[in-house]
């Protein structure tokens, strides 16, 4: 599963929701988020247009080599 947090957009920026890459501390879009933001003001917050597009680049991703489902030859 992937996870969202809410964090700037760059130093100062907008605050947005990224996507957290698995197993990794940082955003698919490569940010680090260090500072913790309020509830309030994520609930205001967009979403991060860079972590989407990856994001939906992943979920239409064939199934990784490996997978159970994804032998049939
Ligand atoms: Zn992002």
């Amino acid at each position: 599963m992937y996870e969202m947090c809410a964090g700037v957009d760059k130093p100062g920026g907008a605050l947005v929701w990224h996507v957290m890459a698995k197993n990794a501390a940082r955003t698919l879009c490569g940010r680090r988020l260090g500072q913790r933001v309020d509830g309030a003001s994520a609930q205001r917050a967009g979403h991060c247009s860079t972590c989407m597009a990856l994001f939906g680049k992943l979920m239409t991703a064939p199934p990784a080599v490996g997978s159970p489902a994804g032998t049939d030859h």
